[in-house]
């Protein structure tokens, strides 16, 4: 991520990182054009993958809880779009963000240029996360979802099957 990128503002393959700062759901780093001083803050697209599969999900989760298998009203479904579009909107936007200032090939800047604030980021699971990709970030809540339900049926299981339902009363 710590690497070159081509600045919107004056063209030029000279936007490098200075700061990695954390924020509550993910972190940004800070960068900087050395040609025209131009900043501009950048998330990883992991965390932005991450914010759109949770949006995503939990406006299935919504969905399911209000409306179930009727069709909502018209004034619902726009205030349901409205207020659900929030989270996945400015993970695009952000995702967008990333993907226009784009990466510089072959850059004189060494790609794993150690980043000032990097030392006081604490080692959050967010930052495990960050290292794993557009992709990556997008499919661990999924995992997260899917490893939980699944543990709560194993244990439903074990429950019905070896204690006759009296392993929780
Ligand atoms: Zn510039």
């Amino acid at each position: 991520m710590p690497t070159l990128r081509k600045c919107t503002q004056c063209g030029e393959p000279t936007l490098a990182p200075f700061a990695r700062k954390m924020e509550p759901y993910n972190s940004v780093y800070h960068y900087k054009c050395s040609n025209c001083q131009h900043e501009v803050e950048l998330v990883p697209p992991a965390s932005s993958g991450m914010q759109l599969s949770v949006g995503l999900m939990v406006a299935a989760a919504v969905w399911f809880i209000f409306f179930g298998d009727n069709m909502p009203k018209l004034s619902s479904l726009a205030i349901y779009l409205v207020v659900m579009a929030v989270v996945p909107g400015m993970a695009l936007y952000k995702l967008w963000k990333h993907y226009s200032y784009g990466v510089v090939d072959n850059s004189a800047s060494p790609a794993d240029m150690e980043v000032d604030d990097t030392k006081k980021i604490p080692k959050s699971p967010i930052v495990w996360v960050e290292k794993r990709g557009l992709l990556g970030g997008f499919l661990v809540p999924v995992l997260l979802v899917i490893v939980v339900l699944g543990a709560a049926a194993i244990l439903g299981y074990i429950n019905y099957t070896y204690f006759d339902d009296k392993l929780f009363s």
